[in-house]
């Protein structure tokens, strides 16, 4: 049984298809790098993985939730899901502490005390030790992200989300960034990450998903998909990125 299941999953805005009928399950722990075009439905299909979008057919279905089931309370299937963007969305009027620590406590899912200290050993964790203190502001576009990371983790979700987290950053923070995504592959999280970084996918992910127009072109290992691409499409992607 997939961790995450979509099945036939459509999303219109108006009279646009941009989903155009997904099927795709992603097992625990299990890392898969979506690439395509832009406008081909990437960060559509991501939100759909949370409902920050309304779907318009089909079904997503995440740890045994139905995400649109009218029963589902979706406010805690998302708990489980976290989700980090290419601009951050940090709160700019918390320090860091209090960005990593607001959603555990406002939620009622941790006491100030472990929502500290969890908040600790998170930025530890992403090497941000010493800037607990410090305002969005005071950090660099690295920094920032890997903060989101470290705030997206405080709820100790299962499941994670990256919309392409490097794409706004300077090109000598990308690293540090890949490099907590990859500490986090390692130790087993299931992830769905939109993605730029070829080498990055290549190296991290378990499976590659191309997509293109809405649909789900290609798909498979990275070595398959970047090294012995089937559809066309796929083959003109990667000629234009690699
Ligand atoms: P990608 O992430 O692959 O670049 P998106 O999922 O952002 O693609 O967008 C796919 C298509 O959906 C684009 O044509 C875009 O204009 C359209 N789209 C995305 N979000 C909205 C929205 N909120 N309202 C209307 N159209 C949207
Ligand atoms: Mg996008």
């Amino acid at each position: 049984m997939g961790k995450i299941r979509v099945e036939g999953l459509k999303k219109s805005y108006g009279s646009n298809e941009v989903l155009k009928g997904i099927d795709v399950q992603v097992q625990e722990g299990e890392v898969v790098c979506l690439i395509g075009p832009s406008g081909s439905g990437k960060s559509t299909f991501l939100r759909c993985i949370n409902r920050l979008e309304e779907i318009t057919g089909g079904r997503v279905i995440v740890d045994d939730q139905d995400l649109n089931d009218a029963k589902t309370d979706i406010n805690k299937a998302r708990e489980n899901i976290g989700m980090v963007f290419q601009h951050f969305n940090l709160f700019p009027h918390f320090n860091v502490l209090r960005n990593i620590t607001f959603a555990p406590m406002e939620l009622g899912k941790m006491k100030e005390e472990e929502a500290h200290s969890t908040a600790l050993r998170l930025l530890e964790r992403v090497g941000l030790a010493d800037k607990a203190d410090a305002f969005p502001s005071q950090l660099s576009g690295g920094q920032k992200q890997r903060v989101a990371i470290a705030r997206a983790l405080a709820m100790n979700p299962d499941v994670m989300l990256f919309d392409e987290p490097t794409s706004a950053l300077d090109p000598e923070m990308v690293g540090e960034v890949l490099g907590v995504m990859k500490d986090l592959a390692r130790e087993g999280m299931t992830m769905v990450i939109v993605t730029h970084e070829m080498g990055f996918a290549r190296e991290v992910a378990d499976r590659v998903i191309f997509m293109d127009g809405g649909f789900i072109v290609e798909q498979g290992p990275p070595e398959e998909v970047f090294g012995n691409p089937k559809h066309e499409r796929t083959i003109s992607f990667l000629e234009k990125v690699l």
